[in-house]
């Protein structure tokens, strides 16, 4: 099924994320980790893609068993070091496995200063227009509500982002978040610029303290002084971190469904186990609000 569909009937969409693994010996692991997930009843899945192409294979295979086992997935798709037949050749692969919804995104740039792109897709929106071209995909895109680092500015962000959707994206999903202000004023300036599609709110429940570092070194993510001092008193205790983490993405959420939101996309960490709590927290809050 293709996500606009999906997007076009629901009141609110409740979807996962999941990564593949670097080496092909840990995909029975992550299958075994969406059937976990599958058994949540989300509307869809997504699967990540390696900037390089590394896991590209694995991308498709996993969305391919998603396919089989009926839930509806959505392959991320990375385009900025690649070349348009190496793009070309996942797009066909996808084709093939009847999985027709592709996350399109430019990828970060390698840090390697002497990297050359081929140059062959500049911008996501350069993919998007291609993939358009291919097929009749559901394509999607990623968004930045607290603006993306290399934009030069908000305003030129949500420039950016309008002629990526007018490229052709049926939704967008944002980047993780920890404070809902900053989507409500980011879909206020989306709206004002004329952007209608389904903004979809990436959550990504922190569940270790040493997750928190990560999001330090590779986002530019506002922290909150609420969830920072849930990290500072419990980010040496494993369970206990894991429980406020997941008791602050159950929050964050409840917040943006009574606020309207199109969708809530749990960046699931290839964790069924921290989904599943989440889920449970706020079972009977979805319950309504996901009516079709
Ligand atoms: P773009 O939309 O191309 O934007 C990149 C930058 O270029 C922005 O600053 C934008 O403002 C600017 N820009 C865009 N168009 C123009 C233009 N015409 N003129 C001037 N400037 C322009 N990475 C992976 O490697 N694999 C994944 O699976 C993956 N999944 C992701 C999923 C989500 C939901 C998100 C939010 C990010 C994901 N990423 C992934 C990370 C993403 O690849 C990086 O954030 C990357 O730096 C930007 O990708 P983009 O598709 O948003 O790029």
């Amino acid at each position: 099924m293709k996500i606009r569909d999906i997007l076009d009937k629901r009141k609110l969409s409740v979807s996962f994320e999941v990564f593949p693994p670097r080496q092909d010996s840990g995909i029975e692991g992550v299958m075994r980790c969406t059937n976990e997930l599958a058994e949540l009843n989300p509307d869809f899945i997504s699967v990540t893609y390696g900037a390089g192409g590394g896991t590209s294979a694995n991308t498709v295979r996993i969305a391919s068993h998603l396919q089989t086992i009926g839930v509806t997935p959505i392959a991320h798709l990375t385009s900025y070091s690649s070349t348009k037949d190496e793009v070309h050749r996942v797009i066909s692969e996808l084709k093939e496995k009847n999985v027709y919804n592709i996350l399109a995104l430019r990828g970060d740039k390698p840090r390697d200063p002497d990297f050359v792109p081929p140059g062959d897709y500049r911008y996501a929106s350069d993919l998007v227009t291609d993939i358009k071209s291919l097929g009749d995909f559901c394509v999607g895109g990623a968004c930045y509500p607290e603006g993306h680092p290399e934009s030069g500015g908000r305003e030129q962000d949500i420039s950016n982002l309008k002629a990526k959707v007018d490229a052709g994206c049926s939704f967008l999903t944002t980047q993780m978040f920890f404070e809902n202000s900053l989507l409500y004023s980011f879909l206020y300036r989306t709206q004002a610029k004329g952007i209608t599609v389904p903004v979809l709110a990436g959550i990504m429940p922190v569940t270790s303290g040493k997750q928190v570092q990560r999001i330090r070194e590779l986002s530019n993510a506002y922290l909150p002084t609420k969830f920072l001092s849930l990290v500072d008193r419990f980010g040496d205790n494993n369970d206990a971190m894991k429980q406020a983490g997941i008791a602050y993405a159950s929050e964050q959420i409840i917040d943006l469904v009574a606020n309207g939101v199109r969708g809530i996309h749990i960046y699931a960490m290839n964790r069924p186990d921290i989904v599943r709590a989440i889920m449970a927290n706020i079972s009977s809050i979805l319950e309504g609000a996901r009516a079709l």
